[in-house]
């Protein structure tokens, strides 16, 4: 049976293997995947939308201000919103068996936030994976993701604010 939405995972944020997605120009904050989320082990692989909430370091060049008027709003456990888009899949690497999981923020960092914590809350799945075989089909598809999960998460703002407790609560 299909997990019903939103879908659940946290932890800190880790280096990939450093396939290119930069290059791309949609780095991905990758999550390790333990036993502490069961539903990864059944979902399908595919790209998925929704929101994550992330805690920056306080030295971190990106630390939303507290008193900077119309950005991200901080709560007082250090966490912050931001849409996001994402993939879950197969890594060829652990026999198939264990999903990578990536998520691109959708917003512009001024820098890596490595170590950084990150809570992952999925409203929704956007399509399943395929092959490219030239790189600019693959960015007109990641493109096209984006404006998906941004409308989506637009119309479904609601989501949000019956959820939002959970990514922005204290430890
Ligand atoms: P890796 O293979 O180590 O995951 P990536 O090329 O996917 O490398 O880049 C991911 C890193 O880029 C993230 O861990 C994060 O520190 C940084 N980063 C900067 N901006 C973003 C963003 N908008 N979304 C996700 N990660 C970002
Ligand atoms: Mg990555």
């Amino acid at each position: 049976p299909e997990e019903p939405y939103p879908l659940r995972m946290e932890g800190k944020v880790i280096r990939g293997f450093g396939r290119g997605s930069r290059d791309l120009g949609f780095p991905t904050a990758n999550l390790p995947v333990d036993d502490k989320t069961p539903w990864l082990a059944n979902i399908k692989s595919g790209v998925y939308f929704g929101w994550a909430s992330l805690r920056l370091p306080p030295s971190h060049p990106n630390q939303p201000t507290p008193t900077s008027s119309g950005s991200t709003a901080t709560a007082a456990s250090g966490f912050s919103v931001y849409p996001m888009v994402m993939s879950i899949g197969c890594n060829n690497f652990y026999n198939n068996t264990v999903p990578s999981v990536e998520v691109h923020l959708l917003h512009d960092f001024e820098a890596d936030f490595y170590g950084a914590e990150m809570r992952v809350l999925i409203t929704g799945f956007i399509r399943e994976m395929r092959g490219y075989a030239r790189v600019e089909d693959l960015i007109e598809d990641i493109k096209m993701d984006c404006d998906v999960a941004r409308r989506s998460l637009d119309r479904k703002a609601w989501t949000l604010q019956e959820t939002g407790n959970w990514l922005l609560r204290e430890t």
